[in-house]
Parts: structure tokens; C-alpha cells; sequence
């Protein structure tokens, strides 16, 4: 299907936008023309961001549905339809699966899975009733490709993503909708997101550990402004799948003749 997307007064909404890689996405997103919704669980860092970038606000817990309808409905009141919305919000508990204990798990899936879902929930809808396109983008992570060890929640959380999200393309492709959809692998990008250790409520006891992305040695660091670029040119071209790192791209373009055959 082609299509053309013009960015110039749309809305486009990002969830955990209030720093890393949402902050990238939301400037990006802002300076190709889109009026911006940022949406985080952090209020503080919301509050700041928003005022930053000079956009709205919305204080929102991507685990809870009725969280993310109300964002939809606020962002659909405010500006009238939404084009993008990227959900992006995403944590990261680290430890060997051994010491890991199922709060651990369910934290992480809360979060990056079912975060992702009610964001396709809330918002596929209000995509679909655009006349000309749409589009989906869901974060997942190049750690699903290279497999570090102790993140094993986290790799499996954003499996999911990534195979939901094949699958959701799939589907919206065979019912002719104009909804397109994009994965995005970030590597190393700087980031809060080792922050989110902390705020998890500790309630398992099996401890955290502390292990620094830039330990697997395969990976360069990135800023969250170049994954904000590279996003936009995707949701342009409708483009499936968004790599931040170019050595791994020979891994997802078999994916992706796998995934099309
Ligand atoms: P970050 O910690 O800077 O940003 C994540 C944001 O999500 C934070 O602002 C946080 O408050 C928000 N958030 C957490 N739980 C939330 C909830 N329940 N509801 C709403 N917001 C919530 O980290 P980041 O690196 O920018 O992460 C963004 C996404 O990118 C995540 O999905 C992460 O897994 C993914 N990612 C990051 C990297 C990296 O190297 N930074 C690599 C691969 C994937």
C-alpha cells in the first residue's frame, strides 16, 4: 500500500516521553511538523519536559488500560484526532533468572507488554478514523537479537513486543487499513533508564543487579535525538522495522523476508 504522510498538523503522542528515547521521539516528531502529546508516570519529569519542549502533558501509568484511554480521550480533545502514537514506555530490572523472583517478571511485563497493549487498545481505534494514514510505533530492543545475559525479563518482554508488533502489521495489511506499523530496536542509547531500578517497589527480595548496557562490548552508545530521526523517517516510509545499530541490520532484514514470505 502507498500512502503519503504529511506530518504538518497532526498530533502524534509518546508514551514514557518524558526522557530518553520518548524525549527523542517527541522532538523529533515536534520538529517534522506534529503537535505533541507526552504521556510518563514520572510527573516531575514530565512537568519538565513538557515545559521544555512546550507541549502537553499527560500524566499517564501505561498499566493500567484506563490510564491510557484517558490519555487517548485527552489527546482527542484537545487537538481532534491523533496520527502516531508511539509506546514507548519501558523498564528494566536486571539479575541472572535465578535471582530474579515473579515480581521482577511481572513488573517488567506490566510495563513493556501490557503497556504496549493498551496503547494498541486505546489508540488503534482513534488511528483508524483517519481518513488518510496512521501509525503505530512500539519499542522494543535490539537486546532481543544479541540476548545479554541478566536482563532475561526484559529480553522476553520485548520479544513480545516485537513479535506482537509483526503480527498486529500483518493483520492491519490484510484488512486494508491505513494504519502502518513500526518496531523500533534501540542498542545503547543514553538514557534514564537504569533509574527505574530504583523505583520499583521491592517487594520480591531478590534483589537487583546493576549491570552496565555497555558491558555486552557490542554496542556503541547513541543519542536519543538520532533514534528520534530515524523513527520519523520510518513512520514516512512506513517502514516495519527501525534498527538503531546498522551492524545488526543483516539480522533483521532475514527477519523481515521471513516475516513478509
Ligand atoms: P528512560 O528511563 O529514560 O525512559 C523511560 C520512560 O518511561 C521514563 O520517563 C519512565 O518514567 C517512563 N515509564 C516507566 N514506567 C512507566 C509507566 N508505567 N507508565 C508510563 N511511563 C512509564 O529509558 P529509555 O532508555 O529512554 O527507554 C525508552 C524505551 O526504550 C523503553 O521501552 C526501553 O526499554 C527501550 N530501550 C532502551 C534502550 C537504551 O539503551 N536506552 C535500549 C533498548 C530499548
Amino acid at each position: 500500500m502507498t500512502r503519503t504522510v504529511e506530518f504538518a498538523g497532526t498530533t502524534a503522542v509518546v508514551t514514557g516521553g518524558a526522557s530518553g528515547i520518548g524525549r527523542g521521539l517527541a522532538r523529533a516528531l515536534l520538529g517534522a511538523g506534529c503537535r505533541v502529546v507526552i504521556a510518563d508516570v514520572d510527573e516531575a519529569a514530565l512537568a519538565t519536559t513538557a515545559r521544555e519542549l512546550g507541549v502537553l502533558g499527560v500524566r499517564t501509568d501505561v498499566t493500567d488500560p484506563d490510564s491510557v484511554a484517558a490519555l487517548a480521550d485527552r489527546a482527542v480533545a484537545e487537538y481532534g484526532e491523533v496520527h502516531v502514537v508511539c509506546n514507548n514506555a519501558g523498564v528494566g530490572p536486571f539479575g541472572p533468572v535465578s535471582r530474579l523472583g515473579l515480581d521482577d517478571w511481572r513488573w517488567v511485563l506490566d510495563v513493556n507488554l501490557h503497556g504496549v497493549v493498551h496503547g494498541i487498545s486505546a489508540f488503534l481505534p482513534v488511528l483508524e478514523r483517519n481518513p488518510d494514514w496512521g501509525h503505530i510505533v512500539n519499542t522494543s530492543s535490539m537486546s532481543v537479537l544479541v540476548t545479554p545475559p541478566n536482563v532475561a525479563p526484559y529480553v522476553a518482554s520485548k520479544a513480545a513486543v516485537l513479535a506482537m508488533s509483526e503480527v498486529l502489521a500483518a493483520e492491519l495489511a490484510e484488512a486494508g487499513s491505513r494504519v502502518g506499523v513500526t518496531v523500533l530496536l534501540p542498542g545503547a542509547v543514553h538514557s534514564n533508564i537504569k533509574a527505574s531500578l530504583r523505583s520499583r517497589p521491592a517487594t520480591s527480595g531478590s534483589g537487583l543487579y546493576d549491570v552496565d548496557l555497555a558491558e555486552t562490548g557490542r554496542l556503541r552508545f547513541i543519542e536519543p535525538d538520532e533514534v528520534g530521526a530515524m523513527v520519523v523517517d520510518a513512520v514516512r516510509d512506513d517502514e516495519l522495522y527501525v534498527l538503531t545499530h546498522g551492524e545488526f541490520r543483516d539480522q533483521a532484514a532475514a527477519r523481515a523476508a521471513r516475516v513478509q514470505a
